[in-house]
């Protein structure tokens, strides 16, 4: 709801205060000094301002000096403060206006973005990574820098006879200035926002190609250096291919031509329309880089075409052409390709993009420090590959093309991709929105334990469900989640069942009475479980990847099918009164063996204390490395509904990291803990200053004061971690339920763990 009204109000906002319109851009560069690095422009913006006569019209440009401004053909006033250019005048309905500066383009404050020299090349990169607002458009021309105002281009670029200028749009002369000099014409009619207008200069020479598209014959124009001539069929030999993957599933192609051309940068690539700036070094002659063009060509559809409306909504750019990477393996290479990507970058997400971005953030409200961050490239892509299952293949792509349609030449809102999803489908997507999108963190849905009972030869099987959240605490009342029964003879049969709220029930009825049943084993969900599966065949070591757990059968039988869920979460176990003092609180483990019979196995998995900066799930949170790893043990139960019990175990490896084995394992979960309070050293209900809070008890606020740096947990009574913060000595919290709590404080650099019961009433 509260969305909604934003949208009203935004939309207000416009029509008030940005009526004007940049419609045409013409962009003169007519000298390039290499040896200066400067560059001397004229630019010729025709602009719609509306029926009302306004008195000052402003653009954004930075850092070059402005040598005049003409209104229409008449010189007019303004003043320029080295980002934006205010001109004075009055202006209704159409006027042109010409800008004539020079100077020494900048670039992003971070390095990435802006306008580049770089020996004999001169270009831009539209997108500056670390520069708030992102749009790099006015590094090199006045314009209008955001993600909506669409405008056409033609761009006159004038080099020495040993260069070419390369722009985004079609070549539609070349003439010679003088005889050392020449200038090139580029003509591009498509509606581009200003961080897509492109221009690079340097001694090009071209690759030409046409490709049948969809609608009509597309040409292929590679700009590089003579060097890189011959390593152009090598590296693009795949490219006509993923262009015809992308027309089938997005629909047709709307540009005039599909270009790229070399830079001498190695940061990355950048999508300008029809010219994308695209890395010398990955023109090598073979594949190694082209997930990166297939990337930056399938902007133009996601990013290009139909545009984010705002920085915040970044993956409607970005989650999409990397969601177009894992699309194009698909098809190209084969799912099981696929599936490898979409494997690695669940376990990126889960263990890294909070890390790396500083907080769990709604794809569809990241902060600009992060636009083109973790979150919106690869939990982006994920998001979109689970809404792909979520509607299976002939709706998602069928919606996909008509959002595509509806918003070409245009920008999107992530509630514009649901409604046009929701038109196109007939589905409301409220819920899945709701819960990947608009909320920060990932469910974890878990199947706690099901039953089957028959009744005249027909199988009725009850399935428990429980839902939590990592990185948030929305729940959400509805998903569809992928199932597969296992029966008595290793039959599998896949279903889709719905699962929500925090504890579900549902039962059907089934050919198969299962032995076993596994959540989402091909991981279409983008939920917070790294999993696995395997058939073992051999007595050697079978890692599981990214679930942190190697099984090693000593004695098989036959082959034996094992299926690893790594869970980010904590097992959410009662503790009170328990003989296992404290259980990981924020990683399990869950090993399935349903045909496990006579075979053995080993099971190793593997414990990481490393201080918890740069990597999740670490078990510094449930023993910091400051304790002896000695307290650390293996705990195991059936089923969520009997009681974790240590197991044997051996441990190997280092006080930081090594692994926990179990001989003989058993099916069931598995988790990290700490057996007694003296084993970790926890000192319980200290009466020391180590650990302060008031007032205690308490009804209200309540501040917890240290004397270092550590981590404050305050659990509930029923061992849910409701709260976790690294402090430097003094924290101030409310917790809105009442009842008794208990605060655990981890100093970063003691021998102790101190614990504290608190009373909220
Ligand atoms: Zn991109």
């Amino acid at each position: 709801m509260k969305k909604n009204f934003f949208v009203l109000f935004f939309l207000f906002t416009i029509k008030l205060f940005s009526q004007i319109d940049a419609l045409h851009y013409n962009i003169y560069i007519d000298s390039i000094d290499f040896d200066d690095q400067l560059i001397f422009c004229k630019t010729t913006i025709t602009l719609d301002v509306g029926i009302n006569e306004i008195s000052e019209i402003s653009f954004d440009l930075l850092s070059l000096e402005i040598d005049s401004v003409k209104c229409e053909n008449t010189l007019c006033l303004y003043n320029y403060n080295d980002s934006t250019l205010n001109i004075s005048g009055l202006f209704v309905d159409t006027v042109d206006i010409t800008i004539f500066y020079h100077g020494h383009p900048t670039l992003d404050i971070g390095g990435w973005g802006g306008f580049y020299f770089s020996g004999d090349y001169a270009f831009n990169m539209g997108i500056g990574i670390d520069n708030i607002p992102h749009n790099m458009g006015r590094s090199w021309f006045p314009c209008i820098d955001n993600f909506t105002d669409k405008a056409t281009y033609d761009y006159y670029i004038t080099t020495e006879i040993s260069k070419k200028a390369v722009c985004g749009g079609i070549l539609i002369d070349s003439t010679f200035i003088n005889l050392s000099t020449i200038q090139w014409h580029w003509h591009n009619p498509h509606p581009i926002p200003a961080y897509l207008a492109s221009v690079s200069v340097g001694p090009y020479v071209v690759w030409k190609d046409t490709v049948q598209g969809i609608n009509n014959i597309v040409p292929i124009e590679i700009y590089v250096p003579n060097s890189s001539l011959a390593k152009v069929p090598g590296s693009f030999q795949n490219l006509k291919s993923i262009f015809h993957i992308f027309e089938k599933y997005y629909g047709p192609y709307k540009w005039s031509r599909i270009g790229f051309v070399g830079v001498p940068f190695s940061g990355g690539a950048m999508e300008h329309a029809m010219n994308i700036a695209y890395p010398i070094a990955c023109i090598n002659g073979n594949l190694a880089y082209e997930s990166l063009y297939a990337h930056e060509l399938s902007h133009h559809w996601f990013g290009n075409l139909a545009t984010c409306e705002s920085a915040e909504e970044m993956w409607i750019n970005e989650g999409w052409a990397r969601f177009s990477e894992i699309l194009y393996k698909e098809k190209l290479y084969g799912k099981e390709e696929a599936n490898l990507l979409i494997k690695n970058l669940l376990s990126d997400v889960l263990k890294k993009a909070h890390k790396v971005d500083g907080g769990f953030y709604p794809l569809c409200d990241i902060p600009q420090n992060i636009t083109y961050g973790t979150t919106v490239y690869d939990k982006g892509a994920l998001i979109v590959n689970t809404l792909r299952n979520y509607l299976g293949d002939s709706l998602f792509f069928g919606a996909t093309k008509y959002f595509l349609e509806q918003f070409a030449w245009s920008n999107a809102s992530c509630i514009d991709i649901q409604e046009s999803f929701e038109q196109y489908t007939n589905i409301v997507l409220n819920d899945f929105f709701q819960n990947y999108l608009y909320h920060s963190g990932t469910p974890h849905y878990r199947i706690d334990s099901f039953n089957v009972s028959h009744n005249n030869e027909i199988n009725f099987i009850q399935l428990y469900t429980s839902q939590h959240r990592y990185g948030g605490d929305y729940l959400t009342e509805h998903d569809s989640i992928e199932v597969w029964l296992w029966g008595a003879n290793k039959e599998m049969d896949s279903l889709k069942i719905n699962t929500g709220l925090q504890n579900y029930f549902i039962g059907f009825h089934h050919a198969i009475a299962p032995i076993d049943v596994w959540i989402d084993p091909k991981q279409k969900t983008a939920d917070a479980i790294i999993n696995g599966y395997a058939f073992l065949k051999s007595i050697s070591n079978h890692s599981i990847p990214n679930t942190n757990v190697i099984i090693t059968p000593t004695y098989l039988e036959d082959s034996l099918l094992v299926f690893v869920e790594h869970h980010f979460i904590g097992p959410h176990q009662i503790l009170k009164n328990h003989p296992i003092h404290r259980i990981s609180p924020n990683h399990y483990w869950t090993i399935h063996l349903p045909y496990l019979d006579n075979n053995k196995v080993n099971l190793k998995i593997s414990y990481n204390r490393s201080y918890p900066i740069n990597i999740d799930p670490s078990d510094f949170y449930l023993l910091p490395t400051a304790a002896s790893v000695d307290s650390l043990v293996l705990v195991y139960r059936k089923n969520s509904t009997e009681p974790w019990q240590i197991v044997n175990f051996t441990k190997t490896g280092n006080q930081v990291a090594g692994y926990l084995t179990t001989v003989n394992a058993k099916a069931g979960d598995y988790a990290f803990a700490i057996s007694e309070p003296g084993q970790s050293n926890i000192n319980d209900f200290d009466n020391t200053n180590y650990l302060q809070i008031y007032p205690n008890p308490t009804n209200d606020e309540f501040k917890i004061i240290v004397p270092t740096s550590g981590f404050i947990q305050i659990y509930s009574m029923i061992g849910d971690l409701i709260f976790e913060e690294l402090i430097e000595t003094e924290i101030t919290y409310k917790i809105l339920d009442k009842g008794t709590f208990l605060v655990r404080f981890i100093p970063c650099n003691n021998t102790k763990t101190f614990q504290k019961l608190l009373f909220v009433y």
